[in-house]
């Protein structure tokens, strides 16, 4: 009798403290290792070659527990409960889309993925494509599909290419636009203010073919020209239309954020050359895929070119991985049971647009645009546009709004400057996490005098 309490006890010990373990090892696998919980970051700020602050969105300093854990019925996090921490740096220089992973945390499993090693072997994807045969079939699938389904592009009588990110796909339009005569380097111009990557990727390698030519407002150089319409616009998400409008014009559409999300669609998009990304279309950035719609057959095999040259094609598994998170996005458009990535993303947005608005009018030191509402034709409502960042407007005798942010309230924005336009303005991203945006919200809303 006296040796079953000493064997139950060493047994209960082993269970214990297996189950302890295994419970850890889940926690860390799950990614909740402190996530949910008040935690404020103890790592140093480390500034990559993006400027990113490393400890920034790890770990929220604020609880969410209850909204991050709970159904997709609600895109809201819990915005009201702040905890502050005024050391923290807060970072929404770019334009990290991890607004969606919420969503992504619990539709995931829809598209997880195995690849075994024996696949992605060969460079080519599709020998019945004449064109882009790094295309896998798979994703030109799902990029009409969701098309169709949005109802924001004509992809019928379109060559699709696809690119590492649209980054790469704009440096293979430039490529295929511009006349390989010996007229000299074509202008690349787009209205300001414009994203204020164009000039930068148009002159990084001081081509021979193109080069950045500026405002296309204020553009009145003869000759042919390249125009870039971005819309909704980054940085200040209005729509856009060509501004220069001359015979010799020749137009790149990029359409990164006409998602339903972002802005009510009012028409199928239809231009010659239209830009689009995974980035900010699921919110996939890492996964570094985007297409272009094109219309005519020798500006598509030119691009391909272009691609060929550069990379040799586009990572396979990232097309795959791209493919399936389109399918489960459109899957998810016409499923009744559950909401659809874009209500989602748009109850999301239009949260944090409500929010801004509400800390401007109470602030009253900065401004944000002001936008019309219209009907959304896929999401059937009324709405303003809700873009992807804030064009925002620094008042009360600020001159600049970049530098009076990050000395004064410990936000990292991108100046006005390199869009073109003014010192007052800065751009802030409006996709960043939910803890991120939280603690943006609470800095802003407290008082913009200067003299503090
Ligand atoms: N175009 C616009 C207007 C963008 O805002 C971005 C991303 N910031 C891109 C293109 C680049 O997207 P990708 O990640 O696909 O290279």
């Amino acid at each position: 009798m006296g040796k079953v309490p000493r064997i139950l006890s060493w047994r209960n010990m082993l269970v214990l403290s297996l189950a302890v373990n295994f419970s850890l090892v889940l926690r860390i696998l799950n990614g909740t290792d402190g996530r949910n919980s008040s935690y404020v970051s103890i790592w140093p700020v480390v500034s990559t070659s993006l400027d990113r602050t490393v400890y920034d969105n790890k770990w929220p300093v604020i609880s969410t527990t209850a909204s991050e854990s709970s159904s997709l019925s609600s895109a809201s996090c819990n915005y009201n409960e702040t905890q502050e921490d005024d050391d923290r740096i807060v970072n929404l220089k770019l334009g990290d889309p991890t607004v969606y992973e919420r969503y992504w945390r619990e539709m995931g499993h829809m598209t997880t993925m195995v690849i075994p090693g024996w696949q992605s072997l060969s460079y080519f994807s599709d020998n019945n494509n004449d064109i882009c045969w790094f295309l896998e079939p798979e994703l030109a699938k799902e990029i009409v599909r969701v098309h169709k389904v949005v109802g924001n592009a004509v992809t019928k009588d379109r060559y699709i290419v696809v690119g590492t990110g649209s980054t790469q796909l704009y440096q293979a339009a430039l490529y295929a636009l511009s006349p390989h005569d010996d007229s000299g380097p074509i202008n690349v111009i787009s209205a300001s203010p414009y994203y204020c990557s164009y000039p930068l990727i148009t002159d990084c390698l001081k081509s021979g073919l193109y080069r950045w030519g500026g405002d296309a407002k204020t553009y009145k150089e003869e000759g042919p020209y390249i125009e870039l319409v971005t819309s909704p616009n980054n940085p200040d998400g209005f729509l856009r239309e060509p501004v220069v409008n001359r015979s010799e014009g020749i137009l790149i559409h990029d359409l990164a954020y006409y998602w339903p999300q972002y802005t009510p669609i009012t028409s199928i998009a239809d231009h010659d050359v239209m830009l689009f990304t995974a980035s900010k279309s699921t919110g996939h950035a890492g996964m570094r895929i985007g297409w272009a719609l094109v219309k005519d057959k020798e500006t598509a095999k030119k691009m391909t070119e272009y691609i060929e040259l550069n990379t040799i094609g586009v990572s396979k598994i990232s097309q795959l991985r791209v493919a399936k998170v389109l399918k489960a996005v459109s899957d998810s458009c016409g499923n009744e049971t559950s909401k659809s990535f874009f209500e989602h993303s748009y109850d999301a947005m239009s949260e944090r647009w409500k929010l801004l608005k509400q800390a401007s009018k109470t602030s009253k030191g900065f401004t944000v645009p002001d936008f019309a509402s219209e009907r959304c034709n896929f999401l059937g409502k009324v709405f303003r546009p809700q873009p992807a960042f804030a064009w925002l407007k620094c008042e009360e005798g600020i001159v600049d709004c970049e530098k009076f942010l990050r000395e004064r309230k410990n936000i990292l924005t991108k100046s006005g400057k390199y869009f073109g336009d003014d010192l007052s303005y800065v751009r802030v991203s409006m996709l960043d996490t939910d803890s991120t945006f939280n603690i943006f919200l609470h800095r802003i809303s407290s008082s913009f005098n200067s003299t503090l």
